[in-house]
């Protein structure tokens, strides 16, 4: 038998070179691609609803008879037509129209119309319905089956896609195949209908389809669909995994005698969860395959030492170890707890950023590229061209959320050298939701450090209006007579930097103007890395008692002794991110505040957030919020979503189908690998090469 996944759309009526190549801006390049372009929702144009039963939001058809028409002159010249059918009345509002359309509606005409229903000053409206006039008595109805409305493109209309669709499924029926890829057991153990009923259904439900349940995509046809997809999804990086393990990579072989003495030097003992992931990551880094593992922490639970421990491990065995971090800030931080712990050990620790002057980057180079350094930290700048290590065996990446998912790859590619690659391993303060993990990071193992260090005492969040600010101010006074630090965070979200930084300096100048005795220090983006050292420094040594900034402290800052923050405009943030700056208080056994100042009216969603904060200082659950507040794009964040273009599945409404998907990932693997690629192809397509970069 022919198969779909290889016949060409051209193959269709109406689907020349000319639209062939419109259809392939939708990524339709094959009859099975045409299949797997999957409604975005549907229209009931089944039968005629009630004017009187409408409802705000509604796509409906309905049908009546014209009471009056009339040319309303204004601001904007329109056309009003009043229609009713005894259940109830309705106004058609057209501003674009012809005088023949305009002597077209006649009072005691019959029409019928297909629009969405809005409200309007006096009555319900549909604005630019599509109508047409009634001869008669007209029996039959508009369409047999619920009308589906596909993502489109220019040149490529509704009616074009339907009509290509209705082909392609008359194919089905024909007797070519589009060959089930999921194995019977599986099938039936989920009791999913088969792929062809599935598509069938999707593409043209029948009347009683229960509208509501398709709108959601909630629909076993759909539930079918979207399980496949996930599945194509999963397999793909898994497959990305499996080519990843069979990698070379260096076995970093140490007895552990450099770490040992770091954790005696140490202040503090590393708590359990410490303990256990430092060892899953030196387990990794003495294989011959090159690690991938994702270490997830809440803030404040102690990345960095465990970074620290993995690559003094690397450096015993002989290897170098690079270190990256997204901001400039923060690589400075690491820098200096880098320093503080390895440079008694005898290691040299180099910094490399994308400010640093040319000579200082060139001598920089040098001792990494001689081997002279054992160690480098810095921000991306460490793997721009031109940087090369001697031997370089592993890579930390901290805060990978700032990375996108391509950028992780491109620099797996980028350590490697004649087919051996670096040891990586990712941490994040930002949790992955399990559903994300298990989809956009199922090529990553994961560890999480599930225990803060002791001792820390719970932030207080309290959200207070800005008109409030006076009662604030206060309240900083008063921390701070108490012998307590405070950082004040300025944001101004969408502004330029410059504004942005701006408004910081404003904002210090006016506190220590209301704060009189208060050393008052500024800390903002585009100050260089040496007029922000001795700032953080005095802070840092409580020389400093109030520290005005910008969301540069956002990730890094470190300051035990800091026990309040107020944060401005604190509406306007994303959950991760005021979570994360509210991480820079509670480090100490103070007790810690954060207030957050909003500017009223709050909008529903800024109130939920703010809620959620008040609610909970736990990461995951966090997380868990987010991703129901804003979906799991931007949780991702833009560049990451890209290898994520669902067609049907939604990784939040989906979440209970993924410990299946699993499941059954692993059965195709074992006993039907060959569907794989073909699995992978169906929904992929070309987004699946994206994964070789
Ligand atoms: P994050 O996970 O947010 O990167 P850090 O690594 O910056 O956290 O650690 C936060 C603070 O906790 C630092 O001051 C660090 O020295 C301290 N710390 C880390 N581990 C422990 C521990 N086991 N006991 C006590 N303090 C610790
Ligand atoms: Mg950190």
């Amino acid at each position: 038998h022919p198969t779909l996944d290889t016949l060409p759309v051209t193959a269709l009526k109406r689907a020349g070179p000319a639209m062939a190549e419109r259809l392939a801006r939708l990524g339709i390049r094959t009859v099975q691609d045409l299949l797997f372009h999957l409604p975005l929702r549907y229209q009931d144009r089944t039968r005629v609803a009630p004017i009187g039963a409408l409802r705000v939001g509604d796509e409906a058809v309905i049908e009546g008879e014209v009471l009056l028409s009339e040319v309303k002159l204004g601001r904007r010249r329109m056309l009003l037509v009043r229609l009713a059918d005894g259940s109830g009345g309705i106004l058609l509002r057209f501003f674009y129209f012809t005088a023949q359309q305009q002597a077209g509606f006649k009072a005691g005409m019959r029409l019928r119309c297909f629009g969405e229903v809005r409200s309007g000053p006096a009555m319900l409206e549909m604005v630019h319905p599509e109508y047409r006039v009634i001869n008669g008595v007209e029996a039959e109805v508009v369409e047999e089956c619920l009308t589906p409305v596909y993502p489109a493109t220019e040149g490529v209309q509704q009616y074009t896609l339907r009509a290509l669709t209705q082909q392609a499924l008359d194919r089905l029926t024909d007797g070519l195949v589009l060959q089930e890829l999921l194995p019977a057991e599986i099938l039936d153990r989920l009791r999913l209908p088969s792929l062809d009923e599935a598509l069938a259904y999707v593409h043209r439900p029948p009347p009683d389809a229960p509208l509501a349940v398709l709108q959601e995509g909630r629909h076993p046809a759909q539930q079918r669909l979207a399980f496949e997809e996930l599945l194509a999804h999963h397999l793909s990086l898994r497959l990305l995994r499996g080519k990843m393990e069979r990698l070379r990579a260096p076995r970093l072989e140490a007895p552990g005698r450099l770490g040992q003495v770091l954790r005696d030097d140490l202040t503090f003992d590393l708590t359990g969860a410490q303990r256990r992931v430092v060892d899953e990551v030196i387990q990794d880094m003495r294989r011959p395959h090159p690690m991938h593992r994702l270490v997830q922490g809440d803030v404040g639970s102690g990345k960095t030492i465990v970074a620290a421990l993995a690559v003094l491990h690397a450096v015993e065995a002989g290897f170098q170890a690079a270190v990256m971090a997204p901001t400039e800030l923060l690589a400075e931080q690491h820098l200096q707890n880098f320093r503080r712990w390895l440079e008694p050990l005898g290691i040299e620790v180099t910094w490399l950023s994308g400010k640093q002057p040319g000579r200082a980057r060139a001598a920089s180079l040098e001792r990494l590229a001689e081997g002279a350094s054992a160690v480098a930290v810095g921000t991306h700048a460490l793997f721009q061209e031109g940087v090369t290590f001697s031997r370089l065996g592993l890579i930390v990446i901290d805060e990978q959320h700032r990375f996108g998912v391509h950028q992780r790859l491109a620099l797996r590619e980028k350590g490697g050298r004649d087919g051996c690659y670096p040891h990586q391993l990712i941490m994040t303060a930002t949790p992955i939701p399990r559903t994300l993990a298990m989809t956009a990071y199922a090529d990553l193992d994961s560890s999480v450090i599930d225990e803060l260090p002791p001792g820390r005492t719970p932030i207080e969040t309290v959200a207070v209006s800005d008109t409030r600010r006076a009662e604030v101010v206060e309240r900083v006074r008063g921390a701070c007579r108490a012998g307590c630090q405070v950082y004040w965070v300025c944001t101004l979200i969408e502004e330029s930097d410059v504004l942005q930084c701006q408004a910081a300096t404003d904002t210090a100048a006016q506190l220590a103007a209301a704060l009189p005795g208060l050393r008052v220090g500024l800390l903002h983006g585009r100050m260089k890395s040496k007029e922000k050292e001795p700032v953080m420094a005095a802070f840092k040594r409580g020389e400093i008692d109030l520290l005005v900034a910008t969301t540069v402290i956002e990730v890094g800052v470190d300051v035990p002794n800091a026990s309040l923050m107020v944060i401005e405009n604190a509406e306007r943030l994303g959950l991760a991110q005021l979570h994360q700056l509210r991480g820079r208080v509670g480090r100490g056994s103070r007790k810690s505040t954060c207030v957050l100042m909003y500017h009223a009216p709050l909008s529903a969603d800024g109130r939920a957030r703010l809620a959620v904060l008040r609610e909970t200082n736990d990461g995951f659950e966090i997380a868990r919020r987010d991703l129901e507040l804003r979906g799991p794009g931007e949780v991702l964040g833009t560049r990451q979503s890209g290898m994520l273009q669902l067609h049907i599945a939604d990784l939040l409404r989906d979440q209970a189908l993924m410990p299946k998907v699993e499941q059954a990932a692993r059965l195709l693997l074992e006993r039907y690998p060959e569907r794989v690629p073909r699995l992978i192809n169906r929904w992929l397509g070309e987004a699946a090469r994206y994964g070789e970069v």
